[in-house]
């Protein structure tokens, strides 16, 4: 077993408080606040839906947003705001994300996490990690205490362990659920490709449930973060866009986005920093660029998926050319919207 794996499995016995930077109280500003949030994009649609079902994706989304909003209401920062949606959204079982993350080809959760701060355009990743209890929080430290952008697997796990960040054992995150998707999608991979020698292809989820936020602060900085399982029946090693800086997750100081979706087409399409660049150098509007992506670059190339995006001038967006996404928003005007449908609701 090398150092590294030795060190972190014997850690795990001990639950580190987690080390998690906050900034100072700000003094309120002008600028508006806002946080919108995804809690994944797929085929989410009434006729698959019961009513507790419904209920419990609507009280969860409620639940990160006005855990983020909080944060954004007594001054805090937006990255603060988004990791504390994205943090309530990986505790929730029903989001694939932290606990209740879809998993891989092998029965295991890897998973993924970006955070980026606009304002200053630093950025901080993790993949393939399997015992942090809340990856976005291995995100910003990433970020904030190291001088790289984007640990990896055991490394990254390691790097955990000296930030003294919340480490589980890694059944923490299976939950019966998603060991039946697992078995139904190696059952449907198997009857479409039964003569392959690896019948693995990961599949596009029916329900998704990767979970982003994107928020701007009293001061006016955006932020955007993702965190993920990624796609069940994953080969092991699979990366996809929520850790890679520009796919599926970018801020800078004039936009913010955070995306849900097949991941392979959101990194070729770099999804994320191209909407950001149609609104700074086409001079789209955030609304047209999003539609732009969404409608037609995404599409034609066949991906499928959604994001969230958000302005400095507090305007948003949260499109997806999926059946459905789980999304909310709040701001400081008092709108305050949860929906999950491809109507407004
Ligand atoms: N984009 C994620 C991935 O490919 C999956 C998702 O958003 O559902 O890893």
């Amino acid at each position: 077993m090398s150092r590294p794996h030795a060190r972190l499995l014997a850690s795990l016995a001990l639950t580190a408080a987690a080390a998690l930077l906050r900034a100072a109280p700000l003094p309120a500003a002008e600028h508006p606040i806002v946080i919108v949030i995804h809690g994944g994009a797929g085929v989410i649609e009434r006729a698959h839906m019961t009513a507790e079902r419904e209920a419990s994706f609507r009280a969860g989304l409620s639940a990160a947003l006005d855990a983020g909003y909080a944060v954004l209401e007594r001054g805090g920062s937006s990255l603060d705001a988004v990791g504390a949606a994205i943090r309530t959204m990986e505790d929730d079982p029903q989001f694939n994300a932290g606990r209740g993350a879809v998993l891989n080809h092998d029965g295991m959760c890897e998973l993924d996490a970006a955070i980026m701060d606009g304002a200053e355009g630093r950025a901080g990743a993790v993949a393939e990690v399997h015992h942090v209890k809340n990856p976005i929080d291995l995100a910003r430290l990433v970020m904030d205490r190291s001088p790289h952008v984007l640990l990896v697997g055991p490394g990254a796990e390691e790097f955990a362990l000296e930030q003294g960040v919340v480490l589980v054992p890694a059944s923490y995150f299976i939950t019966p659920e998603r060991v039946r998707e697992l078995e139904e999608a190696k059952r449907s991979a198997a009857s479409r490709a039964p003569t392959a020698p690896l019948p693995i292809r990961p599949q596009a989820p029916k329900g998704m449930g990767t979970v982003g936020a994107v928020a701007l602060d009293a001061q006016g900085r955006l932020a955007a973060g993702t965190s993920t399982g990624g796609i069940t029946n994953k080969l092991y090693g699979r990366v996809g866009d929520t850790p890679l800086i520009g796919a599926g997750t970018y801020a800078s100081e004039s936009c913010a986005v955070s995306g849900t979706g097949q991941g392979e087409f959101y990194i070729r399409q770099v999804v994320a920093y191209d909407i950001c660049a149609m609104v700074k150098y086409q001079h789209l509007s955030l609304a047209q660029a999003v539609d732009t992506m969404m409608h037609d670059k995404l599409k034609r190339t066949g991906g499928e998926g959604g994001v969230v995006a958000l302005d400095r001038d507090g305007n948003y967006a949260m499109d997806f050319n999926s059946p459905g996404m789980h999304r909310g928003v709040r701001d400081s005007r008092g709108h305050r919207e949860i929906a999950m449908y491809r109507d407004a609701n």
